[in-house]
């Protein structure tokens, strides 16, 4: 959908080409509409009939349909002989003010199309059809600046313009995403979707257990992710944590790959200690909600800010939650069988919240970056394996390690007094 050339094939529709998996992501929410019903209008009634899109006035999604052909009038003009249209009769005869639009370029990429759409509307909707088709709404994703009524055709062919189209084609999905492009288009000049015609943005894709285990690899790849990805859409899950520390992040899941079958393999740590709700009024602090605790799977990682995601920065970032939050549910849960319940609780969320700032996080990943450029010393972290589940895998160092441990496990260390008096350094 972008205009790189594409090379993945939709198995649901096999009718169009993405270059990316990301791409495909991203024209998801409007080509799911039609891509299953596409594959029931494979077989051609007849040879002088052609597959055309609608929008209905009273459906919910946009439908396929086929149109007979009829030769133009006005092709008598023409000196080399008569054309056909698709005969919209039927349906425009009804219509006070029959219009039509031509489309020759894909409006948010600006690609220029190798056929010509024409979009046949009623111009008397506002009277007529005073409530928006939904149909058009769902197939823009909501997307739109112009709430269009009364019902919609697109017809494509080729040719130079609307009074010149030499031969009728068939609709289909990569054809149906240029029409929406338009859709999303018309009379839009929102800042948003301005943004959304931008050029890709550099992201992180973060692989579960499974990818790695499938096709081995690094926890985080880089990605280019177009700027209509739903990733970007305002109800996308922002980790807190990243908000706490000033980039916040943008996450979103990618669909499951079914060969992820074995124990563990949707399962995403970093991901889930991201989400770990941080606020210090709720009642699930400390906690990951449900969705991003089980069945994670690979997860797309992008700046809200859109500004370029390192997979480095994603990385440590990852470590940084996991180091600040796996070892204090650990121990939240000791001092609460030593103390009784609750009475760990304030002390653990003061040293959350105090480790986790802007300036702690920049530290950190200043000395991550220092000891990814030496070498890991793995050796050296291993020895707080088995003392801590998963700190000495994620700690930068293991000195990182045995600082946290150290605050962690000694109840009498001054670090505690301090805080329990809710001063914190
Ligand atoms: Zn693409
Ligand atoms: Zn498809």
């Amino acid at each position: 959908m972008c205009t790189e050339p594409g090379t993945l094939k939709c198995a649901g529709c096999k009718d169009v080409l993405y270059c990316s998996a990301e791409c495909q992501q991203a024209d998801w929410p409007t080509h799911k509409l039609l891509c299953k019903t596409f594959n029931n209008f494979q077989q051609r009634p007849a040879a002088n009939m052609r597959r055309i899109i609608y929008f209905p006035v009273n459906g919910t999604k946009p439908e396929f349909m086929w149109r007979p052909l009829k030769p133009d009038d006005r092709s008598r003009e023409f000196e080399d002989g008569r054309f056909d249209r698709v005969d919209m009769d039927e349906h425009m005869n009804k219509c006070v003010f029959k219009k039509s639009f031509t489309i020759q370029i894909n409006a948010m990429n600006d690609k220029p199309l190798d056929y010509t759409m024409v979009l046949y509307y009623d111009d008397d909707f506002m009277d007529k059809f005073p409530h928006p088709n939904e149909a058009i709404t769902a197939a823009a994703n909501g997307k739109l600046a112009f709430l269009w009524g009364g019902p919609l055709y697109a017809v494509c062919g080729n040719g130079y313009d609307t009074m010149d189209i030499r031969s009728m084609k068939d609709m289909g999905m990569a054809t149906f995403a240029d029409l929406v492009a338009f859709l999303q288009e018309y009379r839009n000049e929102s800042v948003e979707h301005n943004l959304r015609k931008g050029p890709k943005i550099q992201a992180v894709k973060m692989t579960c257990q499974g990818e790695r285990r499938l096709r081995g690899g690094v926890v985080c790849q880089q990605v280019m992710v177009p700027a209509t990805h739903p990733i970007f859409d305002r109800s996308t899950p922002i980790s807190a944590i990243s908000e706490r520390i000033g980039m916040p992040l943008l996450t979103h899941k990618y669909p499951k790959d079914k060969r992820f079958t074995e124990t563990g393999d949707m399962c995403n740590q970093p991901v889930t200690f991201m989400h770990t709700d941080i606020d210090p009024q709720s009642t699930g602090f400390g906690w990951a909600p449900v969705q991003w605790d089980l069945q994670v799977g690979n997860v797309l990682l992008a700046r809200r800010d859109r500004k370029a995601l390192e997979p480095e920065v994603a990385e440590a970032f990852g470590a940084y939650c996991q180091l600040h939050l796996e070892a204090y549910e650990q121990w939240q849960g000791e001092t609460e069988s030593e103390h009784g319940k609750g009475k760990g609780d304030m002390r653990f969320k003061d040293f959350v919240l105090a480790e986790v700032t802007p300036k702690k996080w920049a530290l950190y990943l200043e000395q991550w970056k220092y000891v990814r450029g030496h070498g890991d010393d793995e050796e050296d972290a291993g020895g707080v394996d088995g003392l801590i589940n998963g700190v000495s895998r994620m700690a930068v160092t293991k000195r990182d390690a045995d600082r946290i441990l150290d605050r962690l496990l000694s109840l009498d260390n001054p670090f505690w007094a301090e805080f329990g008096k809710g001063q914190p350094v």
